[in-house]
């Protein structure tokens, strides 16, 4: 496949119909590459869709949440295997933040994470190479996620003893570099459970809105100690892309899954929406038919092609049915 999201374990139609995506400014989500779907639809007929055939209910279900029938096969444009340099280090945050539109251009794969209390980032790349194998190491990033909590338990009443002490963790992590196929580094293992909300923003805003998520973040949710992650996607034409015609730069901030998580709403989903954010759809939002009727020039049309294929709505569930808007017939 050529892009890989942070996990590999996915079901391939569960990442489809969410929107699923890794990073890169040359790569769309892993919907972009579908060429023709078989979809069993609601009312049990098989239909077979392409840019060719069916063509609305192809644009309509490429991300489809799960509404549009059930994928039963896919067809993808992938390409010949690609060995990758990973390259992982750390940068202090302001630099990054001003060097990452230049360095988001300059390699095939680059995302962020700031690690908000430290001022420090860590800055993830992948790029192209012939030099021989050097397999990844033993995951390291559990193991620092842990160290972090451990400075939020102890120093969250004191922000300047916590960023001092996160300094000195962090001081002498060497860069950590392996080089293989492509399928081997992009994706992660993610053993650390946690919540998520993510906003796709257009990419000329999202180094604004990072800048205000960090301050959120550091003056009002002190408990948070995960990493805030920035990527870049290019655009597509799925009718339910978030990333729909738009060169997108997205966000996402986490808690640990036993925190509470009530912040996103409160301090960062309002950043996210003025500037123009859609949310991930796997991911934590708040919004309904009408906001989403906003953010999505073909939202008319795909909850038409909804209509037709299923009047009864039984693709609906309560979550569907309030992104949807309620019109079970
Ligand atoms: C640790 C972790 C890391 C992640 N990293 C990323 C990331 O890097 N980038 C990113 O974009 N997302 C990421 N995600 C989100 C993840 O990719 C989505 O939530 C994805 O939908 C999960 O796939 P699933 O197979 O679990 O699907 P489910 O959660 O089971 O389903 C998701 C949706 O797909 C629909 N669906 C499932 N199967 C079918 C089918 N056969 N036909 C039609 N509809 C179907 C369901 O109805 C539902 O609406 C991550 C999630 C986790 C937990």
């Amino acid at each position: 496949m050529p892009n890989l999201p942070d996990i590999n374990k996915q079901t391939l139609a569960g990442a489809l119909a969410t929107g699923t995506h890794g990073t890169g400014k040359n790569y769309t989500a892993l919907h972009g590459a579908v060429t023709a779907m078989r979809l069993v639809m609601p009312d049990g007929k098989v239909r077979e869709c392409s840019r060719d055939t069916d063509a609305e209910l192809f644009h309509a279900a490429r991300v489809g949440l799960g509404a549009f029938g059930v994928l039963s096969q896919v067809s993808l444009q992938n390409q010949p295997l690609a060995r990758v340099r990973k390259v992982v280090r750390l940068i202090d945050t302001d630099e990054m933040l001003a060097s990452w539109p230049a360095r988001a251009g300059h390699h095939r794969n680059a995302e962020f994470l700031v690690l908000p209390f430290t001022g420090k980032s860590a800055l993830i790349t992948h790029d192209v190479t012939f030099d021989p194998v050097s397999p990844r190491g033993p995951d390291q990033d559990a193991d620092t996620l842990m160290s972090l909590k451990r400075l939020r338990d102890l120093f969250e009443f004191t922000p300047g003893l916590r960023k001092t002490l996160a300094s000195r963790l962090l001081a002498d992590v060497p860069p950590e570099i392996a080089i293989d196929e492509g399928w081997k580094l992009l994706s992660n293992e993610r053993p650390v459970r946690f919540k998520e909300m993510e906003y796709h923003l257009p990419i000329e805003r999202q180094v604004e809105v990072l800048r205000e998520v960090i301050r959120r973040i550091e003056s009002s949710a002190t408990d948070v100690f995960f990493p805030i992650e920035a990527r870049i996607i290019a655009p597509d034409d799925a009718w339910l892309s978030p990333f729909y015609q738009r060169a997108s730069g997205s966000i996402a901030v986490h808690a640990w899954y036993k925190d509470e998580h009530d912040w996103m709403f409160r301090l960062i989903e309002p950043v996210f929406r003025e500037a123009g954010g859609r949310p991930h759809w796997g991911k934590l939002h708040s919004l309904g038919a009408k906001e989403l009727a906003l953010l999505y020039p073909m939202w008319a049309e795909a909850q038409a092609v909804r209509r037709s294929v299923d009047p009864q709505g039984r693709m609906l569930n309560p979550f569907l049915e309030k992104l949807f808007g309620h019109d079970r017939l």
